[in-house]
């Protein structure tokens, strides 16, 4: 199977939201009037960003799925993407799966696979994707305020447990390990979320490097500072791991480290002003999403972790001073 017909077989579809699609030197999008294309590539390399025992249907959705999860965080509505792919061979029992849970998630988006380049080499996925937003309202870091609430969506930290598993550090329960796995290897973009947060939301990110990591880039971008309920933040897990933490002995520390830090969790964190509770409700039930109102903004720069009690965790967490 040569370069073209690869190509051919595997990845090029009719045009439906595009003018121009996979074929030509260039593929044409044409964004609406009053509309902004949001633009953002991410990439997945062996090793790095994917075990190389992960099965290619999964990669498919996965090296999508991170793409359309910083459209959602733009509140950007997906349109089309470009898909860069480095191969060591053209192995059909390889791509065939790939291409297919590529376009499956890119059909549950509408969002249409319009070029790209292929090449022989070590296995490399770079996906560009294309969203459109109406100009001025896409969700930046920027935003966040002083009192705004903090909020983060679905679940965090079973990606991690995962993680830990396939690095032999921690054993789970065999039903638990398949569900974690399940969050590591076929995140969920939270678009309709996103896309119901425009005008509601002040700053949004999506969690890919862990939570505290990742608002504290919001924190930056806005010149503001957080206070973070642990013990709400700590309700993050999903409930079926929740309820098995003494099963697989993980004690209270590594759950708030695969909470607060974990990464590959693919939720929005965002803020939103007090007065905007009800709509930020609305918007959750609107998009189906769990959401948690775990802290608030607070014009004092640093990121401060609460305890049940309301005292500040000092030590444990130290290493997050940088934020400050
Ligand atoms: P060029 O040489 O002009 O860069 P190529 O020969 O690399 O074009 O690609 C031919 C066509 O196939 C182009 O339209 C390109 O966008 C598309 N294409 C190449 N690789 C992929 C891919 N992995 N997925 C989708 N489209 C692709
Ligand atoms: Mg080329």
């Amino acid at each position: 199977m040569g370069e073209f017909d690869l190509i051919t077989r595997y990845f090029k579809r009719p045009a439906a939201r595009a003018s121009l699609g996979v074929g030509d030197d260039c593929a044409l999008l044409q964004p609406a009037p009053g509309m902004q294309l949001a633009i953002s590539s991410d990439m997945l390399v062996e090793g790095r960003h994917f075990l190389s025992t992960v099965e290619p249907f999964k990669l498919g959705h996965k090296a999508l799925a991170v793409n359309l999860s910083d459209l959602a965080a733009c509140g950007a509505r997906p349109l089309a993407f470009t898909l860069a792919l480095a191969l060591p061979r053209a192995d059909a029992a390889w791509l065939e799966p790939f291409s297919r849970g590529l376009l499956a998630l890119a059909d549950a988006h509408g969002c249409e696979l319009i070029g790209g380049d292929t090449t022989q080499g070590p296995l490399n996925i770079c996906i560009t994707v294309f969203g459109e937003v109406p100009q001025g309202q896409a969700l930046l870091r920027s935003g966040a305020k002083a009192g705004d609430d903090i909020y983060v969506s679905g679940t965090l930290g079973d990606a991690r447990l995962a993680l830990e598993v396939f690095r032999g550090t921690l054993s789970l329960p065999a039903a638990l390990f398949e569900a974690a796995r399940a969050r590591m290897e076929q995140p969920t973009p939270r678009v309709a979320l996103g896309l119901a947060l425009r005008g509601i939301a002040s700053a949004a990110i999506d969690v890919s490097d862990g939570l505290l990591g990742d608002l504290g880039h919001v924190l930056q971008a806005s010149g503001v500072g957080a206070r973070i309920d642990t013990a709400i933040a700590i309700n993050l897990i999903a409930a079926s791991t929740h309820s098995t933490w003494a099963q697989a002995r993980i004690d209270s520390e590594q759950q708030l480290d695969c909470v607060l830090a974990g990464g590959d969790d693919y939720e929005l964190a965002f803020t939103a002003p007090a007065s905007a509770r009800a709509a930020v409700r609305a918007a959750a039930q609107q998009s189906q999403t769990q959401i948690t109102r775990i802290g608030q903004i607070e014009a004092a720069p640093g990121l401060r972790l609460m305890d049940a009690d309301g005292q500040p965790i000092e030590r444990r967490y130290a290493s997050f001073d940088h934020f400050a």
